[in-house]
């Protein structure tokens, strides 16, 4: 868990349990900074859309917008069941 890097305060909680899905990897660097894999993007709130590699935040081009407006190809509107 960790705060948003943006700023907003939201905790940010990602599964690194396989069973789970989505779920995320962390990769440790030769420095000891994390690398996470795929991206974070809320998809509430900031609609935050970032890499952490190295322990750096690397910001997508589309963050801020939701996941569904920005790629609906690979994202489906969660509020439409
Ligand atoms: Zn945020």
């Amino acid at each position: 868990m960790f705060r948003c890097p943006c700023g907003c305060g939201t905790v940010i909680s990602l599964s690194l349990q396989r069973i789970h899905k989505p779920s995320w990897t962390v990769e440790k660097s030769k420095y000891g900074r994390p690398s996470l894999y795929p991206s974070v993007w809320q998809n509430k709130g900031c609609c935050s859309h970032f890499w952490i590699k190295d322990g750096r935040v690397h910001w997508c081009s589309n963050s801020g917008i939701e996941p569904w407006v920005a790629d609906p190809k690979h994202y489906a509107d969660p509020r439409i069941v």
